[in-house]
Formats: structure tokens, C-alpha cells, sequence
């Protein structure tokens, strides 16, 4: 391989570069670009709404009136941490402006205390650990967003993290009672 030079820069009198030697730093610089790049935050703002935009939307189905996904969201959240009642999922009225997705069966509620209450000690960890499990498997699940505490993360915006919400003026309002979960 040595012996391959660039011989156009030979006949000029100029120093011979071997041609592996000559590509190495280009190479070595792609290749960090490589490495570099998908770090950003350009780069994760951008791959997360192509993400958001893959997931079909999906009609609800059944007695329990949610979607496919929104039943393996709820199945799996029973199943990891061990909640033996039913989950809040469809219901008519979504509680907020514009419907929110508990209408469409895109949603489903864990309750963590009473309605009204404000989940405190073990019952707080619970909703804490669920918003984790969330936030970890939301690509797997096409899980859009989950509120609890009066903070809000999305899959579509993963670099605002758990983003603070306005006052909605009530425990059940700011989530401090369950914790919500949105799919796609
Ligand atoms: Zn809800």
C-alpha cells in the first residue's frame, strides 16, 4: 500500500503522503462527526419527532373502549408494579380543554391516593417510579406524555424533561392524586 502515492503532487516535488495515510484524517473526522452528531440536541429533538410522527393512530376497541396500544401500556404498568384495581382510562368527558386523549381511549389514569388527595411517602415514590418506567419505555409503547406532580414529559419534547405545568387549581387537577399516561 505504500507504495500507492499521489502522484500528481509527487511529479511537483512535494513530499509523498501514502494514500492510507492521506485518507486517515478525513476518515477520522467523519468518524467523529459519527459519533458526535447523534449526541445533540439538534439531533434528539429532530429524531424524536420523526418518532412521534411513525406512530398510527389507532381507533378504540372492546368493553374497555381504549386502543391497542393504550392496552398493552396499561397491561404492562399493572403488571411491573403489581396494581391489582383498573386503571382510569376511557371515559366521555376528558376533564380538560379540548378533550385530552381519555375520550379518544389514548389515556389512562394510576391513581396513587384518594381523588382530591395528595400522594405523600410510598405512595409519591409509586408515581414517581411510574413516570420513570414511562419515560424509559415510551419508545417500545408509543407512549406520548405522562403528568404527575404538575409536571408534564413528552417523547416528543425529551429535552425539556419533566417540564412544570401551570396551577389547574386542584390536587386532581395538577396530578398530585394519579399520575396520567398518553399514547400515540
Ligand atoms: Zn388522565
Amino acid at each position: 500500500m505504500n507504495e500507492k502515492t499521489t502522484r500528481g503532487r509527487a511529479r511537483g516535488g512535494r513530499r509523498r503522503i501514502p494514500l492510507t495515510v492521506k485518507w486517515l484524517a478525513p476518515l477520522a473526522v467523519l468518524g467523529l462527526l459519527a459519533l458526535w452528531i447523534p449526541t445533540t440536541d439538534a439531533w434528539v429533538a429532530v429524531r424524536a419527532q420523526m418518532r412521534a410522527a411513525s406512530w398510527e393512530k389507532e381507533e378504540p376497541r372492546g368493553p374497555d373502549n381504549i386502543t391497542p396500544r393504550m392496552e398493552a401500556v396499561r397491561d404492562a404498568v399493572k403488571k411491573e408494579f403489581g396494581i391489582k384495581g383498573d386503571l382510569g382510562c376511557y371515559r366521555e368527558d376528558g376533564g380538560i380543554a379540548g378533550g385530552g386523549e381519555h375520550p379518544l381511549g389514548r389515556a389512562c389514569d394510576v391513581m396513587l391516593v384518594d381523588a382530591g388527595g395528595k400522594a405523600t411517602g410510598e405512595d409519591l415514590e409509586l408515581g414517581r417510579r411510574i413516570v420513570e418506567w414511562v419515560r424509559e419505555n415510551a419508545d417500545e409503547y408509543g407512549i406520548w406524555y405522562v403528568i404527575h406532580e404538575q409536571r408534564i414529559w413528552s417523547s416528543r419534547w425529551p429535552l425539556k424533561g419533566n417540564a412544570p405545568m401551570e396551577d389547574r387549581g386542584s390536587n386532581t387537577l395538577n396530578h398530585y392524586d394519579h399520575v396520567h399516561i398518553s399514547v400515540y
